[in-house]
């Protein structure tokens, strides 16, 4: 009986192990850890929501509000790729994605010694309705401060994490 009730709630047990920790945890702006953006995926047949927050020192090198003209070029260039999502952000097999909604910004708190960009893209791909899917992106090479993005994503409601770094920058979806 011992042994029985082992094996039945050992994976329980694992279960709340793991999640337990990612609860315990909120995301805090000031949080972030330098060279390494957050991406968040949901993925409902060939509908595509994207959230990406990134610290500034990762695309633009510093993380307050530009004080210099070449400071506030550097943040509206930034800004202004940060908008094109189809030019970061590409599939396997290749699809043709519409961009439904795309915005970008910079967000630097006087109070905080972080500031961050963060961007939102709603696509439509109709090639990802089903089949096998393979995110990759082209961030690393548009912004290369960049090192890596941690990816949480939920692909038809089944839940997907991993990490596009410079050296790997594609993961399987589905
Ligand atoms: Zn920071």
């Amino acid at each position: 009986m011992v042994d029985l009730n082992c094996r039945l709630f050992l994976p329980l047990a694992l279960m709340l192990v793991s999640a337990s920790p990612l609860s315990a945890q909120p995301r805090h702006a000031e949080a972030h850890v330098h060279g390494t953006g957050l991406l968040m995926m949901v993925v409902d047949g060939s509908t595509v929501s994207i959230e990406l927050t990134i610290p500034g020192s990762d695309i633009v090198g510093f993380e307050r509000q530009a004080t210099t003209p070449e400071e506030q070029s550097s943040v509206e260039n930034a800004i202004a790729t940060l908008s094109q999502p189809t030019g970061l952000f590409a599939f396997t097999p290749d699809t043709a994605c519409t961009v439904k909604a795309a915005t970008a910004e910079f967000r630097a708190h006087d109070d905080h010694h972080h500031a961050e960009f963060t961007a939102s893209y709603a696509l439509d791909c109709p090639g990802l309705a089903a089949g096998d899917v393979e995110l990759r992106t082209g961030l690393f090479d548009q912004f290369n401060r960049a090192e890596a993005l941690n990816v949480d994503g939920l692909v038809d409601g089944v839940a997907q994490s991993g990490t596009l770094t410079r050296q790997q920058p594609a993961m399987t979806l589905r």
